[in-house]
């Protein structure tokens, strides 16, 4: 097994977890880019938004609320938090296992670089 995250889904590398179910996993990143960064990932293999499925809706929709849910639990819900799906390389994807940041803590700026 090559990937990174089902590795760290496995087990076989650690990770500061913050949530965990039998479909999704999140962990706080390696390299924080605000005082929350948190991402959620599947435990199975998805390796970018593209490979989704009608059959994932179900899975998209728990990944994005429990972001929210993650989020609210740093009182970030009110003051606001930013929820990213980069795809690809232009969009600056690194890890080729879907994963949903969930950044907060700081004021975000618009458009993202
Ligand atoms: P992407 O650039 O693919 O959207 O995001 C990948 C994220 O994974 C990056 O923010 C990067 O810091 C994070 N990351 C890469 N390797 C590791 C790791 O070994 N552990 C954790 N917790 N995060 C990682
Ligand atoms: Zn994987």
């Amino acid at each position: 097994m090559s990937c990174l995250f089902c590795k760290i889904i496995a087990g076989e590398i650690p990770a500061s977890k913050v949530y965990e179910d039998d479909q999704l996993i999140a962990f706080n990143d390696i390299n924080p880019q605000a005082p929350m960064h948190v991402l959620v990932v599947p435990k199975r293999h998805v390796a970018t938004l593209n490979d989704l499925s009608a059959s994932d809706d179900g899975l998209v929709g728990a990944m994005v609320r429990r972001a929210a849910a993650l989020a609210k639990e740093k009182s970030f819900d009110g003051p606001g938090y930013r929820t990213v799906f980069n795809c690809n390389g232009q969009a600056g994807q690194t890890v080729f296992h879907l994963h949903l940041h969930v950044l907060g803590g700081r004021t975000m700026t618009w458009p993202p670089g």
